[in-house]
């Protein structure tokens, strides 16, 4: 941010705008996205952008699960463009989660490598070998309290952690806590669409979504294109989001220069900002604990089942029916109910995906049903804000298994 502004200061015409986030973008008649409006938290008022073209590059949300890093991270992106028009896929591979000291963010999670894991009563939690340990310390966690320590780990490593993760340490250092010979209590943070990979869709080479002039990168699209349906994290994520930055970034440029269409839009947000019903309150911090409770819970998001996703779809549409009819944030308050609208629409779309997707495939897994099903070796494509919608893309309709 700090080389960007200073570009922008060095001349041309670049502005960048920090601490400014977008709320809503502008579409014209002929559904072209033609700009965005947001408002300026340090300096105070709004801003509105008139673009031939843009690219939604806000990250994934892991549903303000104290990931590390990822405050900020609310499915912002998602939302705006879903009231363009834009379609989702991959909600369904959002079941991704890393372990991390209890009480703190530290999801740095390359030394549990060489964790070794304990419950309550002090034995060994046997894992699996590989990299998936989330499944069994999710069971062991629903039962119990479980520890950890880091004694497996190579002198060569330990020598490197503070290169490789230079803040890994600190939480330790903080409690006085050796993890290298102490046992210490661990907890799983959920990623959601950060290191899970769902996100807008991607119909073009040049990151285009569905919607003409509106463009995606990063966390925020889909990265089932690089990942498939296993995690993008460890490096996928990161060049994707680099590679993806570039594409978008000339494909909307392109569009902007071919498409010379000046200004023209309307702002289009609406859940959040616009309510369609009798503004009134709406308790923030309920909706978002609601979300978490279906998006986050490991009964319910690590070990997915029909009964239970019908559950979680039904209480989000409950949440939806109130927060689009009644939510309308005002002043300091605006920012975080038109955040809770996006993680609230996003959690609907995870439901709904892992819902169609009747079977078991890569990070997606249902316990009733455990196999792979060679009927939906295909995406599930989301979408829809009043109505949640599914279907594969081969452009017909999903026919559940009954
Ligand atoms: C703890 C952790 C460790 C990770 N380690 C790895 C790794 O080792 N290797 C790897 O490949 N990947 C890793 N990842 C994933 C990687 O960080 C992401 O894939 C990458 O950061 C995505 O970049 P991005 O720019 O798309 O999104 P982000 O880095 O999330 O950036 C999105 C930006 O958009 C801003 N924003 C959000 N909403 C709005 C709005 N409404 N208006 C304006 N701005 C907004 C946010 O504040 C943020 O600055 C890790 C992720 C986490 C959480």
């Amino acid at each position: 941010m700090a080389r960007c502004q200073a570009r922008a200061a060095s001349g041309g015409r670049r502005v960048v705008l920090d601490h400014s986030p977008a709320l809503e973008l502008l579409q014209r008649s002929d559904g072209s996205v033609s700009g965005a409006r947001g408002i300026r938290r340090q300096a105070g008022g709004d801003w509105q952008v008139n673009a031939g073209a843009v690219v939604i590059a806000t990250g994934g949300t892991s549903f303000l699960s104290r990931l590390l890093g990822s405050h900020t991270n609310t499915g912002d992106g998602y939302l705006m463009a879903a009231e363009a028009g834009a379609e989702l896929s991959g909600m369904e591979f959002t079941t991704y989660y890393t372990v991390a000291p209890v009480r703190s963010t530290m999801t740095r999670s390359m030394s549990y490598a060489f964790a070794t894991y304990y419950d309550e009563d002090g034995a060994v939690i046997p894992m699996p070998p590989g990299p998936e340990t989330s499944r069994p310390l999710a069971r062991a966690m629903l039962k119990g309290r479980v520890f950890c320590d880091l004694a497996r780990t190579p002198e060569d490593i330990r020598a490197q952690v503070p290169t490789i993760s230079p803040n890994f340490m600190l939480p330790f250092r903080r409690w006085g806590i050796d993890p290298y010979k102490d046992r210490f209590e661990v907890t799983l943070h959920g990623e959601g669409t950060i290191r899970g990979i769902g996100g807008l869709r991607i119909v073009g080479e040049d990151c285009v979504t569905s919607v003409p002039g509106l463009y995606a990168a990063g966390d925020a699209a889909t990265r089932e294109l690089v990942a498939g349906a296993i995690s993008g994290g460890g490096n996928i994520n990161s060049a994707w989001a680099v590679s993806s930055g570039q594409w978008a970034g000339k494909g909307a440029a392109r569009h902007a220069a071919e498409n010379r269409a000046g200004v023209g839009g309307r702002p289009i947000g609406q859940a959040g900002l616009r309510p369609a019903s009798v503004q009134r309150d709406v308790d923030l911090g309920a909706t978002l604990s609601a979300i978490q409770s279906e998006m986050l819970a490991y009964d319910k998001n690590i070990f997915r089942s029909g009964e239970k996703l019908r559950h979680s779809a039904e209480v989000l549409e409950g949440a939806w029916a109130e927060f689009d009819a009644h939510a309308g944030g005002v002043g300091g308050g605006l920012l975080r109910t038109r955040e809770t609208a996006a993680m609230l629409a996003t959690a609907r779309w995870c439901a709904a995906s892992a819902l169609a997707r009747d079977e078991s495939r890569g990070m997606h897994q249902r316990e009733d049903r455990p196999e792979t099903d060679p009927r939906y070796n295909r995406r599930i494509i989301v979408g829809g804000l009043d109505r949640v919608w599914t279907r594969s893309d081969y452009g017909h309709a999903l026919e559940l298994a009954s």
